[in-house]
């Protein structure tokens, strides 16, 4: 079904600008997406932050962001961050307010100059990130189609659907500090139509843990909800009707024409569909695919990553540390070169324990990034003790792989939520897990025993599942096609 659009383009030929959110678990699905409506025939026009244009030629080379496709190029804008803040890959709320004062204006200086370039078809759609809720308000004053990509998970989402009614409620602002920790995160929040029934608020988005009712993450979040996605003429979500029945039910009864198009994995965008497009900012160690080749016993390995954006204490690393290696099982282990937070010598080095390495060489690998995809799908990885972000937590489910969940922050808690209660999938670890208690996780992960198994057996089922949502009939593969023709329909 994917047929590469070789023909040049036509003026008559939809553009569709893609303006992901400059993190890593947003520009992934939506390059995806890109590839996917690419691949039917639209002309694609995808938004980079002159900031991770600039990382992506240094991880990946040229060939990431040049060299593109015919009807298939990308673009820069600022994201509004001095230089010297570049760092702090982990401030979203820096990001947050800089993309909104920046990007509107830029967007439309973007849209115009594509508008008169020649041999380019006028822009005649935008699909934003629903983290950049504000673009569809300038791309409405121009006259295009708008619509909202939400990357979170349709739980996630629900869940920011309500931050209003948790604050209309009285459940938001906390009363002071000690509610972070008395208690009060328990309360149990059984009222949402589409949630399971167990909710607690401490599986709510995190952002909800504020005492200032101003709160500036609080209070974009509920604008996306209550302004944003209202005003758009669509919401794309990248999950699948079998996973989230119930949550999407709930969704499309307030936002009617909602697109459901995941997983937007492997099955709908090929590694083989324009492979030099990639958007992994840091650059993938390329190790990892032979090594789990090496590892005789399929399903073995436990693989471990907490994704693009979370930090831990150097107290916490030992603790992983020392569990993953008392559990036995081989490992392959994603550190991110800046994932220690009070790391006080930053010398460029692994944080891990002195002598770490050595003692496992053999039987853990340890690297600063991989293509998780490629090691999500390899038959020698058993286990992901995961962050649950959303991507990884899709991937995971796409893989047939279950989890051992350790949710950082945002609706990583919500979705670990889910894993553990809704789709049998993972088993929660304590915030501040000792080495034992991860030793423990790991060998019950990783062992035959009966509830391994029937996670295992969970995983399997939703894996075939998600192959059917996105295979010839299925509900995502029927959504993109209406997705397509929707936008097909407005001529530039
Ligand atoms: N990822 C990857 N290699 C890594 C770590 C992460 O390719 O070593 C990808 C992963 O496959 C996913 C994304 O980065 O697509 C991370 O998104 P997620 O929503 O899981 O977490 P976030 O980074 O936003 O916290």
């Amino acid at each position: 079904a994917m047929a590469p659009s070789s023909k040049p383009a036509k003026t008559t030929t939809p553009h569709i600008l893609l303006l992901p959110y400059p993190a890593q678990g947003h520009v992934n699905p939506f390059l995806r997406l890109a590839k996917a409506l690419h691949a039917r025939g639209l002309h694609v026009t995808f938004v980079h932050t002159e900031h991770n244009h600039g990382r992506l030629l240094r991880s990946r080379g040229l060939g990431a962001v040049t060299g593109a496709a015919d009807g298939f190029r990308f673009e820069t804008i600022p994201d509004g961050l001095p230089r010297s803040e570049h760092d702090a890959t982990q401030d979203i709320w820096a990001l947050c307010e800089a993309t909104r004062r920046a990007c509107p204006a830029h967007l439309r200086e973007l849209v115009e100059r594509l508008g008169r370039t020649e041999g380019v078809p006028p822009v005649t759609c935008v699909v934003a990130d629903g983290a950049m809720g504000f673009a569809v308000h300038a791309a409405k004053d121009m006259g295009l189609l708008a619509y909202l990509f939400f990357t979170p998970s349709a739980c996630g989402f629900l869940c920011y659907l309500n931050f209003d009614q948790l604050v209309k409620r009285g459940y938001v602002p906390f009363r002071d500090e000690s509610y972070f920790t008395n208690g009060y995160l328990d309360t149990p929040v059984d009222w949402i139509t589409g949630m399971i029934s167990n909710l607690r608020l401490r599986d709510f988005p995190t952002f909800i843990r504020t005492t200032d009712a101003d709160d500036v993450m609080l209070t974009i979040n509920i604008k996306q909800c209550e302004l944003d996605a209202p005003a758009a003429d669509g919401i794309l979500l990248n999950t699948y009707d079998d996973l989230e029945r119930a949550a999407l039910d709930a969704i499309r009864e307030r936002l009617p024409n909602t697109f459901v198009l995941g997983p937007l994995g492997p099955e709908v965008s090929p590694p083989s569909y324009l492979p030099s497009l990639t958007s992994s900012l840091w650059k993938e160690d390329d190790r990892c695919v032979a090594w789990l080749d090496a590892q005789a016993a399929d399903c073995s390995v436990m693989y471990v990553n907490f994704g693009s954006i979370t930090v831990v204490t150097r107290d916490q690393m030992v603790e992983f540390a020392r569990g993953l290696a008392d559990a036995g099982s081989p490992f392959l282990w994603v550190v991110r070169p800046d994932m220690v937070r009070d790391d006080g010598d930053d010398d460029g080095k692994m944080p891990v324990p002195d002598g770490f390495a050595e003692e496992v060489a053999g039987r853990g690998l340890m690297v600063g990034w991989c293509d998780q995809e490629a090691v999500l799908g390899h038959r020698a990885t058993g286990g992901f003790l995961s962050h649950c972000g959303w991507n990884s937590t899709l991937e995971s489910l796409c893989a047939g792989v279950p989890m051992l969940c350790w949710p950082f922050f945002s609706e990583q808690v919500t979705n670990c939520r889910y894993a553990c209660e809704e789709w049998g999938v993972g088993v929660q670890m304590p915030r501040e897990a000792g080495r034992g208690e991860v030793e423990a996780a790991v060998r019950e992960l990783m062992g035959d025993g009966d509830k391994a198994a029937a996670m295992r057996r969970k995983a399997a089922e939703w894996k075939e599942k998600a192959v059917r949502a996105v295979a010839a009939g299925g509900s995502s593969q029927r959504d993109l096609k209406r997705f397509v023709d929707e936008i097909a329909r407005v001529k530039g």
